[in-house]
């Protein structure tokens, strides 16, 4: 398990310092904005659906290593999704963030999502992870308010 922790926050500080997917999108079908408060993060997502299909996904803005990574982790993961699996993959994800620090990680479901399961043990920093996956689903949902995680 010591292992996967460095790996974990490598795959963290490598999304950090080059975020996926990190750019504006001018012809968006739909964006939203997501703050958290609580830390400062502040993002804007763009998706670009065709039928139910994400087509395209992108988001800008600035937060910390963790929000952004989160961010950027779950647009390489929503492209070419339908909202349906989009939403099954948040559910898997807010499981697993939100499950006590010692529950296993079934890394099999969780996939590249596992390497968020660190912020269990840091009850503020689940906010930071989950508010793109929060804001995205919003998006999806048609929702036009900014989403908050306070
Ligand atoms: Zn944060």
């Amino acid at each position: 398990m010591a292992g996967n922790r460095a790996l974990y926050e490598q795959v963290i500080l490598e999304h950090n310092k080059k975020p996926r997917n990190f750019r504006e999108m001018p012809d968006a079908t739909r964006k939203l904005e997501g703050f958290n408060p609580l830390c400062g993060d502040h993002f804007t997502l763009f998706v670009k659906l065709n039928g139910d299909v994400v087509e395209d996904v992108s988001f800008s803005g600035a937060g910390c290593a963790i929000s952004k990574s989160s961010a950027s982790v779950m647009t390489t993961l929503i492209k070419g999704k339908t909202i349906k699996e989009a939403e099954q993959l948040f559910a898997t994800f807010h499981k697993m963030v939100t499950a006590p620090p010692d529950a296993p990680i079934d890394e099999e479901s969780a996939g590249r999502l596992a390497v968020f399961a660190g912020v269990r043990e840091f009850p503020v920093r689940i906010k930071c992870a989950t508010l793109a996956w929060h804001t995205l689903l919003s998006l999806l949902d048609g929702k036009a308010s900014p989403v908050s995680t306070e």
